[in-house]
Order: structure tokens, then sequence, then C-alpha cells
């Protein structure tokens, strides 16, 4: 077994980095040229044709049939001049990843041979057999079957030889069963909500569109010692495994030269991704060793999301091509930094203005508190809610530790913004807000855009952090679809907008005049969610009792965290901005459930079979190595010696027998647990079981392990340590 180990670490030390083709042309040249964007359209389309079917893209509407059997034929004849065979229809289930199923272009032709055939029929409208994805009882309240259908706005792309057409999957009866659809909903919201409020400053303001940049946080790890690893590869992180004894903590890695097989990889990700029309710009190092980051520029919302998804498995396979294996876990390695997505987000007008980017003159600044007072109420009144959109069985082991925000949301400012909102605030003497000279607004806010450039804060423990121009949603996890947080932050954001229209309209109504409406309704929404506004260190005890104390959600555990979805003002929000019902709100908080107990429940299986399979052998063999020598030295040597001589072992063999005997007492526990849970018919009661009862047990065998881990002769140990996996040369 040994043996074995030390092969797998030779041959991943030795491995020489896979040299990469790099395209002769600059990247601009081979950009997007796997899809089928406005350009292809414009080349393989009827004028007219492309004309109205750009009209709908721009104008969201659907494409009547006719139209979509004249973009089926020119995407099908692009696709075959590109050798593609199949199709499919894209969608993004209610698992964390995405679906498809693929269809040959190829029918009878009705003479014994076949055609290619792709129609508009296809194109539209699919009905996958999807009885086996989540749907939380959905399809079968219903008796519905489920139809993806085709989203206009985000253009079909060559993957794999295969034609992709991302799409929304829904229920007959309407429900979603999806990301995308809820997403494309709650975009819709924010766009409606966020042009009534912008309207107040410019008349011409069309809509409002909600933009994503996401920082993709991963680990590679080289696949000789991925494969060594049975926990890796059942639930993507290391069950198990002692703290090297250099780890981040020379903090030599950020930002440092990228390993020459590294950079590779990230240049093969980056030619793929370019070819596939993502933006990807920026790679680095990140903090832990072997971790790395990989940013776009940032897109609208819905696409932006696209675009992650489809980044995470072509990363995936990239990375096979160079003898890695992608780690998405939040938390692959206990004890260094986990793995993030931060979501930038920002609101921009489609006159060119960003939202949440202070002005120039008072005006624009007006505009800008507006929008930021409507956040900061917005993430105040669901601070529970977006931390729910974020919590998974994988993110939780992240939150609270290592770099990573709490489990509480909370949103920084930074210093200067934080005072010149605080003296709008506090500060109501007239010679600042004086509106009754017309001169007025001539507060502080015009100082703003000096005062923001230093902005780019490094607290990282911040959740939800304002950094000059956009907000950054950090508590996201690495491997989360962002839609799940995009649709909750866009829903609830665009909820406190449509407020704020009406009340702003109501004041004017009552004789006040318009700025002054404004105003009053931001220093309201400031003071109101001034709770949620939190600079300081997010891991401090004190803050903990400080967010209790204020009001602000501080459940750590994700089923329970899981029940805000269903609270009475986030049911009420989510209808009425027409993201989600109650029905299907039920539906996914029963599949998030079901999530979770499989995660904690396939762990503790790894867990159970490595400690008692793989781990409990060797521990016992090595004592019984050591009780041998105890034995020769005791037939050799007078008792006043032997008792000196074997002392360290008889102690050593004593601390294994201890360590043995907890981890199979607690196996069994588990085991016992998972046994009791099983039994418990209701997912939300089963999934507090799991989180109450099988998942400390998990850390705590871990515990009896990883003693074992220093005290068991290194040549016996029969899985690769933390030393030989984290450091990729
Ligand atoms: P950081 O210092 O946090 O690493 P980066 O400069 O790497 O920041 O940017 C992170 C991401 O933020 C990128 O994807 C970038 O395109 C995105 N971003 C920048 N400005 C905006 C904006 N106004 N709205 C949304 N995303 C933005
Ligand atoms: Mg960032």
């Amino acid at each position: 077994m040994s043996h074995l180990r030390f092969k797998e670490v030779e041959v991943a030390f030795n491995r020489a980095p896979v040299k990469v083709d790099i395209p002769s042309d600059p990247p601009s040249r081979y950009y997007a040229e796997k899809v089928f964007d406005r350009k292809k359209m414009f080349e393989y389309l009827p004028r007219d044709t492309y004309q109205a079917v750009t009209r709908a893209i721009d104008e969201k509407a659907p494409l009547d049939r006719e139209l979509a059997h004249d973009v089926a034929k020119a995407m099908k004849q692009w696709a075959l001049d590109h050798g593609v065979t199949h199709y499919t229809h894209w969608f993004h289930p209610l698992t964390d990843g995405t679906a498809e199923k693929h269809d040959s272009f190829i029918e009878h032709d009705g003479k014994d041979g076949v055609i290619e055939e792709f129609d508009g029929k296809m194109l539209v409208q699919q009905e996958p057999d999807a009885s086996s994805f989540p749907n939380g009882g959905i399809r079968n309240t219903f008796e519905a079957r489920g139809y993806s259908a085709w989203d206009i706005s985000s253009p079909a792309f060559i993957h794999d030889n295969t034609l992709c057409i991302p799409t929304i999957f829904i229920a007959y009866s309407g429900e979603s069963l999806d990301y995308k659809t809820p997403l494309l909903r709650a975009l819709n919201s924010i766009d409606r909500a966020g042009t009534a409020v912008a309207q107040l400053f410019d008349p011409e303001v069309k809509h409002v569109i909600s933009y994503l940049g996401w920082e993709q946080e991963y680990f590679l790890v080289d696949e000789a010692l991925y494969a060594a690893r049975p926990d890796l590869v059942m639930t993507g992180r290391t069950l198990m495994g002692h703290e090297s004894a250099k780890n981040q903590q020379l903090e030599d890695h950020y930002f440092g030269a990228i390993p020459m097989r590294v950079e590779e990889f990230m240049l093969d990700l980056e030619i793929e991704c370019h070819r596939l029309g993502i933006p990807v710009k920026t790679r680095h190092n990140e903090v832990a060793p072997n971790q790395f980051e990989l940013a776009p520029i940032y897109e609208e919302t819905n696409l932006a999301n696209d675009h992650n998804l489809l980044l995470m498995s072509v990363m995936a396979q990239v990375a096979r091509r160079h003898h890695f294996r992608v780690l998405l876990h939040e938390k692959p390695f206990a004890g260094i930094n986990g793995s993030g997505k931060h979501n930038n987000w920002s609101l921009g007008t489609d006159t060119g203005v960003q939202l949440f980017k202070p002005g120039k003159t008072a005006k624009e600044n007006l505009q800008f508190i507006t929008f930021l007072s409507c956040v900061m109420a917005a993430v105040h009144r669901y601070n529970g809610l977006l931390k729910a959109s974020i919590a998974s069985a994988t993110n939780a082991h992240r939150l609270g530790g290592n770099e990573a925000p709490p489990a509480i949301i909370s949103m920084f400012l930074g210093t200067q913004l934080s005072r010149v909102l605080r003296s709008l605030v506090d500060d109501d003497r007239d010679d600042n807000l004086n509106f009754g000279s017309r001169a007025g607004l001539n507060l502080e806010m015009s100082q703003i855009p000096e005062l923001m450039v230093d902005n780019t804060d490094r607290n990282r423990t911040s959740p939800f952090a304002f950094t000059g121009n956009r907000f950054e949603f950090r508590a996201v996890g690495s491997s989360a679809n962002c839609a799940s947080a995009m649709l909750a932050l866009n829903a609830a954001v665009a909820q406190q907008l449509m407020w704020f229209r009406s009340s702003v309209d109501r004041s004017m109504a009552d004789g006040a005049g318009q700025d002054e409406a404004i105003l009053a309704e931001v220093k309201r929404l400031l003071k109101q969610s001034c709770p949620v506004h939190f600079d300081g260190n997010g891991y401090s005890d004190e803050w903990k009792a400080e967010a209790a104390r204020r009001g602000l959600d501080c459940e750590t555990s994700v089923p329970r965290i899981i029940d805000n979805y269903l609270r009475p003002e986030v049911v009420e929000m989510f209808s009425e901005t027409g993201v989600l019902t109650q029905v299907e709100l039920e539906a996914r908080n029963e599949v998030k459930w079901e999530m979770y107990v499989k995660k904690v429940q396939i762990e503790a299986r790894v867990l159970g079979d490595l400690a008692l399979n793989h781990i409990l052998p060797v521990a016992t063999r090595y004592q019984s190595v050591l009780l041998d020598n105890v034995y020769k030295i005791k037939t050799l040597f007078v008792p006043e010696k032997f008792e000196r001589m074997a002392a360290p072992d008889l102690d050593m063999i004593e601390k294994i027998s201890c360590h043995i005997q907890a981890i199979k007492e607690q196996v069994s526990e588990m085991v016992e647990n998972r046994k009791v849970a099983n039994r418990i018919d209701e997912l939300r009661t089963r999934a507090n079981a799991y989180h109450d009862t099988v998942a400390p047990l998990l850390e705590t065998i871990r515990y009896h392990v990883d003693k074992l881990e220093l005290m068991v002769d290194d040549e016996m140990w029969p899985l690769p340590k933390y030393r030989e996996l984290l450091f990729i040369r």
C-alpha cells in the first residue's frame, strides 16, 4: 500500500507541463467563434429575418413560429459547417451544474436514408424525459411533464461537437424546475422597478440592467494523487488529513509565480473560453497552495451566469488534458482557505449610467445614494434570505474561517462612505439639507467621488461589500450556481425599488418636491437599515453577539437557514416581484433539504469506509510493530532497563489504542444515527437530524484519524498527505 502512495507522489512530482498549441491569431480573431451570436446570424440569416430576430432579443419578445424556423435552419447550417453532429437543450436543473440530453440531427428521409433535420420546434421547445431531475414533488403534484424552452437572450454555442441551446426548464403547469427561469423573472423585475426609479432622474431611461462579474476560485490536484484519495473522488473534499507543516502561513503563493504546469492549463482554458465567447481576463494564484482564481469581464447577469456554468464544465475537461483534477468544492482542505465565487454585482441603465457609481454632480449622487439605500434596505430586510441563497452543505465548511465571510450577512461600506451616509442621516441641520432654496443638495454628497478612490477594501471577512462602483457578494460558494444568489438579490432589491418609487410618488402627490421626497425616503431607508452595516472584523465573537442584538440572522445550520425561503415576508416578496410562487418555493426547499441529506450521507459513508478499511488496519499493524519491539526489548534487557527503554513505545501503543477505539465507537454511532435519520419521512426534519447527529461525527472521527496520521510510520500511511497533495511543482 505504502508503495503505491509513493509511486503516485513520484508520478505527480515528475509530471512535465503539457505544452499548449497557441493560436497564431490574436484572441480577437477567434473570440466567440463557437457562438451563434449576432455576427453569425447576420451571416446566415436573410436580412429581414435577422432584423426581426435581433428586435425580438432586444425586446425580450418570443419568436413566432416562422421566425423560429428560419433561425433553426440557419443555426443548423452553421453547426454543420463546424462539423457538429448533435444538438441539445442545455439547462440548469436544481442540482448544481448543467444538464443536457444530446440528439443527433438525423431523421429518416423516407428513401431508406437520413437527412440532417433541425426545425423551429426542436429549437424552441423540447420535452426531455427529466423525471429523474429533482423537482421537490412538483411534477407528482401536478402530474405534469416538464419542457425546456429556448432563452433567446443567451446565444447557442458549440461544445464538444454539440450545438447547445440555453433553455429554461419548466413544468407544463408553469412551475420552474430550474435556476434560469426565476433568474430571468428576477432580472425582468429589477428592470421594471429600477427603470421606474431611474426615470425620476432621467425620463429617457428605458431599461435597467443587472451585471455580474464572478471571480471563480478553485484548487488543482494532480490526477494520480486525486485517484488515490477516495474522499476527493467521491465527495470533492478531503475528509481527513493533518495540516502540513507549511501551508499558507508564509503567504508565498498569493500573486506568486504560477507553476509551469498550471500556466499551461490556464492558457489552454483561456483559449477555450475565448472561443466560446467567455471573456475571461484575469488569472492569478490565490492565497492557499494549489489555489487559483479566474475572472472574466463582467456581463449582463443571465449571460454571465451561463458563462460561469459553462466555464465550470470546460475547466474540468481542460484540466484532464493536463493531468489535473479541478476541485470546485468550497473547502477541499481543512486549515487553509476555501474557495468562493465573489459575485460582483451592479446595476446600469440603457443610457450608460452605472447606478452604484458616485457621480460628479449632486444630482448624480442623489441617484447613487437612492440606489445604494435601496440595496441596503433590501440586504437588511432579507439578510436571512440572502444567506439561504448561498447556503449549501459544501459552503458551510468554508463560511466563518480562513478569510471566508462568516455566516451572518452584513454590508461593508468603508470608512469614507460610512461617514458621508452617517452625516446625511444624523445631521439634519438646514444648511446641510437645504431644499427650500433649491440650491440645496450641495451637501457632502458632492464630495463622494474623491472619497471613493481608495475604497477597494481588503476586508475579506465581509460577506457583502461595496467596492467603489459595485457590490461584491462574497459569501457565494465556488461550486454554486450564481443564479441562486442573483435571483434572490435582484428580486429583493427590485421590491425595494418598487416601494421606493411608490413612496416618492405618494409624497409628491402630497405636495413635496421631487428631490425633497427622494431624500426623505433615502434617509428613512438608511436609518432603518443601519443594523446591517458593519465594517469591522466579521470573525470576532463580539460581532456575533452584536449581530444577534441587531436582529440579523445568526443561524449556522444549513437546513435551518433554508427555512428563510418560507418566511411570510420572503414568500410575499417573491410573489410581489413575480419571481417564485409559494408552490415553487416549497418544492425548492424540499430539493435543498434532500440535497443536504444526500451530501452528508455520502460523506459519512465514505469516511466510515476509509476509517474502518484504510486507516484502522494500518494503525493496528503499526501498533503490532511497536508491540513486537517491546517484546524483544523485554527478552534482551533486565527489567530496570526494560522499563526505561520500552516506555516511549508503550506510551504510543496506548495512544494508538485510544484513537482506534474512539474511531470504532464513533463510526458505529454515526451509522446508527444515520439509520435513525433515514427513518424520518419529513425531509426538513431528516435534514436537521443529519445536521445535528451525523455531521458533527465527521469532524470528531477526523480528529482521531489525523492524530493517527502523526503517529503511524509514514511508510505505512495509505493516503497521500496534505504536503503531497498541495504543492504542485
Ligand atoms: P478584485 O480586486 O476583487 O479581484 P477584479 O478587478 O479582479 O477585482 O474584478 C473582479 C470582477 O468584478 C471582474 O469580473 C470584473 O469584471 C467585475 N466588475 C468590475 N466592475 C464591475 C461592475 N461595475 N459591475 C459588475 N462587475 C464588475
Ligand atoms: Mg473581488
